[in-house]
């Protein structure tokens, strides 16, 4: 089964999924962490394409940690210039060319969860359960403490006007408000769906 979890910045989709997939025994899939590391790259490597260097990505996601060419950059993905980057770099549909095939690749077999902005439109469009989260945008800043909320919002704005892939909800995801829910109660939640499907099947 896949699940898909996508929307914007700060709607608690990482936290979400990362432990609704421990819950459930799934594999979890941080495609955000893709393009910040195509990001990361890209900073120290002005000169080069941004497409060129997503095609030679090298990445591992082991559990929570984030390999890139073997070395461990889960931290350093984070940094406020990445996220800035990463929305820019995800606007180009070459970078996104050379991305989505190794989520669809990683996906195809086994039980996922999968969050991030075209997860059950592009990646995995096929997925059992699509969820989209939504919280207004002073919970998404306040959960987002390390990031201002004009960077949220101009990551949004982007992530929602691109022309390729744009974040948007699949017309048969679930949307959830999370701004007055606790990241637990979201789970539950989510977990609930994927047990009626479960049974339905
Ligand atoms: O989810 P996260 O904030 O880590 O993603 C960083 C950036 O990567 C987002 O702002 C978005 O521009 C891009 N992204 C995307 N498609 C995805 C996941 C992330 O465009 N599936």
């Amino acid at each position: 089964m896949i699940i898909a979890i996508d929307g914007p910045a700060g709607a608690g989709k990482s936290t979400v999924a990362k432990a609704l997939a421990n819950r459930l025994g799934f594999h979890y899939l941080d495609s955000g962490a893709m393009y910040r590391g195509v990001a990361l790259r890209s900073l120290k490597a002005a000169q080069r394409n941004a497409a060129e260097l997503a095609s030679e990505l090298r990445i591992e996601l082991v559990g929570p940690l984030v390999l890139i060419d073997g070395r461990d950059v889960t931290a350093e993905i984070r940094a406020p210039e990445v996220s800035e980057r990463a929305s820019q770099i995800a606007a180009d549909p070459a970078v996104r060319a050379a991305l989505v095939p190794l989520q669809r690749q990683l996906v195809a077999s086994g039980d996922w969860v999968a969050e991030g902005r075209d997860i059950g439109t592009v990646v995995a469009p096929h997925a059992e359960l699509k969820v989209f989260l939504t919280a207004s945008a002073q919970a998404r800043a306040h959960r987002r403490g390390d990031e201002s909320p004009a960077s949220i919002a101009a990551r949004d704005e982007r992530d929602t006007t691109r022309a390729d892939s744009p974040l948007r909800e699949a017309p048969d995801a679930q949307v959830i408000d999370t701004t007055d829910l606790t990241i637990d109660e979201v789970v539950v939640r989510i977990a609930a769906l994927a047990a009626s499907l479960e049974t339905a099947r």
